[in-house]
């Protein structure tokens, strides 16, 4: 865990937000943009030099040199990249488990539209940068995808059951405000912690994050990292996370109106912290594996699934 356990979480007076409180339609977010920015915030503290220097290269001037500042960006292309919407996510039957060949296509059932199947197709364009001649990819927009993908599989409810539409058809309270279970483990879950640990400030909970990473999880790291698909990413395997964590955390005990508390969040948020971590360093390590011309000598090429 991130931050210490309060005794008991401080129902602030509500304040009138303009958060969306309410139900959004399946996808209309992601990790909110905190989320997105602050896996790429970890991220980019492992990146290596060849990868830092690839990143920077290809980051559009707007970035001011951070990949965190463009790791959200997906989110607001939705409506000009329709076609991209449902590489946000992947759904389920309504089954506790994922896999690829029946899960990951688009409502037409194209094949590998979806979340696992973006990152693969993201990597392998990627692989593109330096040939010669110049790939004809747009590989600034690879990897501002990858970067955003590699977050959204990390969501558990972005690994989710179709006849729910990953939570955004459970309708809930958070404490006293409504919204759905989707929108719980995008937004709310995340701002909650903020406020109630590290107030209200995301550099200072990217911060313990990084602390988390240093020391508490430092254990997982090689965990986390661990991929041996030598054809692809291990997208699928997070995927997979993913799914089970939904099923154990995500909807375990959660029924329609529900509302949703101090039970259910402190026994959540550490899930939250910890899949944003996790975010964080995989995607450094794909985007190390990607650019650092060392290790692409001794690591087999990556090409989609
Ligand atoms: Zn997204």
């Amino acid at each position: 865990m991130a931050a210490p356990r309060p005794q008991k979480h401080l129902l602030l007076p509500l304040l009138v937000s303009l958060l969306l409180a309410a139900s959004s339609p399946r996808g209309a977010d992601a990790w909110g943009k905190e989320g997105h920015i602050m896996t790429c915030k970890i991220a980019e503290r492992y990146l290596s030099e060849d990868a830092k220097a690839a990143v920077q290269e290809l980051l559009p001037a707007s970035a001011g040199g951070e990949l965190s500042t463009m790791c959200p960006w997906a989110d607001t292309m939705r409506f000009r990249y329709h076609w991209a919407s449902p590489l946000h996510y992947a759904n389920t039957p309504n089954v506790c488990n994922f896999k690829s060949s029946r899960d990951c296509h688009n409502n037409k059932h194209v094949q590998k539209m979806c979340v696992v199947g973006a990152i693969n197709n993201y990597t392998a364009q990627l692989l593109t940068y330096g040939d010669s001649p110049k790939s004809s990819w747009n590989l600034t927009e690879s990897l501002m995808f990858l970067a955003h993908f590699v977050g959204d599989v990390h969501q558990p409810l972005h690994v989710a059951f179709e006849e729910d539409e990953g939570g955004n058809a459970i309708q809930v309270h958070w404490y006293r405000r409504k919204a759905n279970l989707h929108h719980v483990w995008d937004v709310s879950i995340i701002d909650t912690v903020m406020k109630d640990f590290y107030n209200k400030d995301l550099d200072t909970m990217v911060n313990a994050l990084h602390m988390n990473l240093t020391n508490g999880w430092s254990d997982d790291i090689s965990h986390w990292e661990n991929c041996e698909n030598k054809r692809a990413t291990c997208a699928n395997d997070y995927a997979i996370e993913s799914i089970g964590l939904s099923c154990h955390y995500a909807y375990k005990d959660v029924e329609q109106n529900i509302t949703l508390g101090d039970d259910y969040y402190f026994t959540r948020y550490p899930v939250v912290e910890k899949r944003l971590a996790q975010g964080g360093i995989r995607l450094a390590m794909i985007l190390n594996r990607i650019f650092d011309k060392k290790e692409a000598d001794t690591t087999m090429p990556l090409y989609v699934q």
